[in-house]
């Protein structure tokens, strides 16, 4: 024990030492080592502990002195029998008889205890506690010092807590910048970049180590005729002071890329001001709109595609109708049938545009064709599909290839009947010199194949991987004459993929083309 008149002197030098441990930001179990030996020395006793709740809200032993490292699991269990008793406040009683059995487990000679709690905030953050292996008075000095040394260690704690806390929340931060699948880049007053994410090193081709530190528009640079100065814009939306915060700033085009080539992006940029009203950083978000814009650009087409293919049959139908319809004519018989039925053919051509129409809608919407399931016998079909064809043109020549026995396959009569139509309408639209039509059909013990053959204008490879997408017509000559909407295959193929089947398309350039599906059998 020191001598009295030494007392203050060193009680005061080891709170200096400990606060300058704090403000040093040493690690906290030094800290808390520092807060245990001062305990100690300044209150004569044998044994110190400091237990720590942790992130269970368990308490356990974080630094201790006099005491074995094996005894300390031991410790942790006595002192987690105190949460209750800390929870409600101290019960002075239990925490005295916890302490009991902690001073036995120690060491049976150790005969006195003092705890003091690690208070922060009213919130209970650990307890300090010396073993004395003699009875003395516990003197309010005692209790002084040690209540001077908690205090000291709960802040410590608590710096440390949220120390965590931030370092956590950095991490988060991190991740979610470094996940996100939009391109972000984050610039600070002087629009240089501070850092960007993987999405942005992707996108743009830059990478993030060339990056930082260039200035905004040395990376991002505007294609075409969009202009767009950041620093100008940035001016614009500055809030006067107390202002609520400024609104994003958009901008939609094309960049250049690192590499040379060009990608079409949005960006959003969310400047954030100090309170004086001066920028501190902008968050620029970029997203790729790529797709966006093809499908902007196929929506385009297909209005003015499908305007157009709806526009000429109702002008026809028009025409015959109100020629047929005038006060100062008589028609023969013979004129009135012809055009009734060219008025019949083009309300056909309507009808069935407007279902191809619908069930491209329809697909698009319920992200796939709801089937209703029968026995099909593509054989049967192909045979009246055949049929109705035949009439409709004297340059093509059919004939009819099926494998003998071909099997029934479970599937949807009319969709399938709709795709056998589509097959057959492209092969003689796009046979326009004639030639033979071949449709049949092979089978195996698992599946059977279905195809469409035929002498006409065939198609490049580089068009066959397209000819399957939503409103796409190959750009030449005969497509321009011909009526369409590029919806045809588009919807066979969906219909098939929702059989679980595959289609194909085999042919070259005047080599003329075979479309061909197969289906499993079960
Ligand atoms: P559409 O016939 O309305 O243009 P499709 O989706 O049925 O639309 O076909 C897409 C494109 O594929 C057509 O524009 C055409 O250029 C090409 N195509 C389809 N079938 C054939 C075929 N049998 N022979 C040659 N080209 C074809």
């Amino acid at each position: 024990m020191l001598s009295l008149p030494d007392f203050p002197v060193r009680q005061r030098d080891f709170l200096l030492e400990i606060s300058r441990a704090i403000t040093a930001q040493l690690d906290l179990e030094e800290v808390l080592r520092r807060v245990l030996h001062a305990s100690v020395v300044m209150t004569a006793a044998r044994v110190g502990v400091v237990a720590l709740r942790d992130a269970a809200e368990l308490f356990t032993v974080r630094a201790y002195t006099g005491v074995q490292k094996e005894q300390i699991p031991i410790l942790n269990n006595k002192l987690q029998e105190l949460i209750g008793a800390a929870d409600g406040g101290f019960n002075v009683e239990f925490l005295n008889a916890k302490l009991r059995e902690m001073a036995e487990t120690i060491d049976p000679s150790l005969v006195q205890f003092v705890a003091m709690p690690l208070i922060f905030a009213e919130k209970p953050l650990g307890l300090l506690i010396v073993f004395r292996s003699y009875q003395v008075r516990v003197t309010v000095n005692d209790v002084q010092i040690l209540q001077s040394f908690a205090d000291q260690a709960a802040i410590a704690v608590r710096n440390a807590q949220l120390y965590e806390g931030m370092k956590q929340e950095q991490q988060r931060l991190e991740a979610i910048l470094q996940y996100s699948g939009d391109g972000v880049m984050i610039l600070d007053a002087t629009l240089s970049v501070l850092q960007v994410n993987r999405a942005f090193e992707f996108m743009t081709a830059w990478r993030a180590a060339d990056i930082e530190g260039l200035l905004h528009d040395e990376v991002i640079v505007w294609q075409n005729d969009t202009r767009f100065d950041l620093a100008n814009a940035l001016e614009g939306v500055k809030p006067a002071r107390g202002e609520a915060p400024p609104p994003t700033l958009y901008v939609e085009g094309d960049i250049q890329r690192r590499d040379g080539g060009t990608l079409s992006v949005g960006i959003t940029y969310a400047p954030i001001f100090h309170r004086d009203g001066r920028l501190m950083t902008v968050i620029a978000n970029l997203r790729d709109i790529t797709n966006f814009r093809k499908a902007q650009e196929m929506q385009n087409v297909f209005i003015s595609t499908v305007s157009h293919e709806l526009r000429t049959p109702v002008a026809i139908i028009k025409g015959y109708a109100s020629t047929l319809n005038r006060e100062d004519a008589q028609w023969n018989p013979d004129v009135i049938r012809q055009s009734l039925s060219v008025i019949e053919d083009e309300a056909d051509r309507l009808t069935e545009l407007i279902d191809d129409l619908l069930t491209a809608s329809k697909i698009q919407a319920e992200q796939g064709v709801r089937l209703q399931l029968a026995d099909v016998h593509l054989d049967v079909l192909a045979q009246r599909a055949v049929e109705r064809f035949a009439p409709q043109t004297n340059r093509h020549r059919f004939t009819l290839s099926f494998q003998e026995n071909f099997p029934s396959i479970q599937g949807d009569a009319k969709l399938l009947r709709q795709v056998v139509d589509n097959l057959l309408t492209n092969a003689i639209k796009y046979s326009p010199n004639g030639g033979t039509i071949t449709v049949g059909g092979r089978y195996t013990d698992h599946s059977v194949t279905f195809f469409v053959r035929d002498e006409g204008t065939g198609i490049s490879e580089s068009e066959q991987a397209r000819i399957f997408d939503r409103f796409y017509r190959v750009d030449n000559n005969l497509t321009s004459k011909t009526k369409g909407t590029g919806l045809g295959l588009y919807l066979v193929k969906a219909i098939i993929e929702a059989h679980h089947g595959e289609i194909n398309v085999k042919s070259q350039p005047s080599q003329g083309s075979t479309f061909y599906f197969t289906l499993p059998r079960d």
